[in-house]
């Protein structure tokens, strides 16, 4: 429920980066991920919001380099584009090798140029960034929506949201049950990267990332951004059903997640009442991956009535049913 173009989840780590980012007298902001990295088009946008320069550093494979020139704008590149983003294409590695290196020569050319550059990592998720969801967490006790739920369920793309949302309820005596569906990474890296943030916070010798969150492996599928017939099935039987958009990369694989535990491990939410947060991700669906699964599936047919008013045509197939 966040402005339309800062749409998602990110939002609420940006709330608290960009505070830094101005408290520190920086005048732009560089921060980093894949090419449709909706962390990079909220910040992006944000940071024109602030008065800010906006820098993208992003993964790029060899057919990306080769259209550097032109680069098309689908989804979240033509929000970038459209507030002047800088976007820069780095080799397909990793955050270490790849970005954080780039991200820092560019800020002390910038630095050189009379510009202070605030670094933003991979999707925000560092301990400033996280108390975006510490504070989501509490405003969703204040309204009263916790206490009609026993678990919250939501994607965990580079932890962030769920470490903030499982030290809240650490803090708040664990009155939920917080699972985090891995649609990149891995559950390992993700609970020592949340046992080091409460090492951090000093929370450690009290308690450790396995006894406050669960991170659950299996629904990633072939790869971070690759999505399967499935998880495309679903995210149309969604909104087709509820009106609901959710995204292939984020929010379609972990509601998939959830979809495929109830069903295989009944047990798992018997009787719970499970809170499912929708984390964004709306522009990802603009770069049309979706659309071959749309054809194939005849969603939302468009027919012809081009003719006199008799006789009707055959009505479009999902509307009949109205
Ligand atoms: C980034 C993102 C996530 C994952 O959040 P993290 O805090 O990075 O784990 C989930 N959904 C959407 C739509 C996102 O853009």
């Amino acid at each position: 429920m966040t402005h339309s173009t800062l749409s998602g989840n990110k939002v609420r780590k940006l709330e608290f980066l960009l505070a830094d980012a101005i408290q520190q007298g920086c005048t732009s902001v560089i921060t980093c991920g894949s090419i449709q990295t909706n962390h990079g088009r909220a910040t992006a946008v944000a940071a024109r919001e602030l008065g800010l320069d906006p820098y993208l550093v992003v993964r790029s494979r060899p057919a990306d380099v080769e259209q550097t020139d032109n680069y098309p704008c689908a989804g979240n590149v033509l929000l970038d584009r459209m507030v002047g983003a800088g976007i820069i294409f780095a080799p397909y590695g990793s955050q270490k090798e790849s970005l954080a290196p780039r991200m820092k020569t560019l800020a002390d050319e910038l630095l050189a140029q009379g510009q202070k550059a605030y670094v933003i990592p991979v999707g925000g998720s560092n301990q400033v960034g996280m108390w975006g969801y510490i504070v989501a967490f509490q405003e969703m006790m204040q309204q009263g929506v916790l206490e009609n739920y026993d678990d919250i369920v939501l994607g965990c793309g580079s932890g962030g949201s769920c470490c903030g949302l499982a030290v809240a309820n650490y803090l708040l005596g664990s009155p939920l049950k917080i699972h985090g569906v891995c649609v990149a990474d891995n559950a390992d890296n993700f609970y020592q990267g949340l046992d080091a943030e409460l090492d951090v916070l000093q929370l450690r010798s009290k308690v450790a990332a396995r006894d406050i969150i669960d991170f659950v492996d299996g629904y990633k599928g072939a790869g971070y951004g690759i999505s399967s017939d499935e998880v495309y099935d679903l995210v149309l039987s969604v909104s087709r059903s509820t009106g609901v958009i959710l995204d292939p990369v984020y929010t379609g694989k972990a509601a998939y997640g959830l979809q495929q535990m109830m069903l295989k491990q009944p047990e798992r939410f018997k009787g719970r009442r499970v809170l499912f947060i929708h984390t964004g991700g709306v522009f990802g669906t603009y770069t049309m991956s979706i659309e071959p699964r749309l054809q194939e599936t005849s969603s939302g047919q468009v027919v012809d009535w081009n003719d006199s008013l008799e006789p009707l045509p055959t009505l479009p197939k999902n509307l009949t049913s109205i």
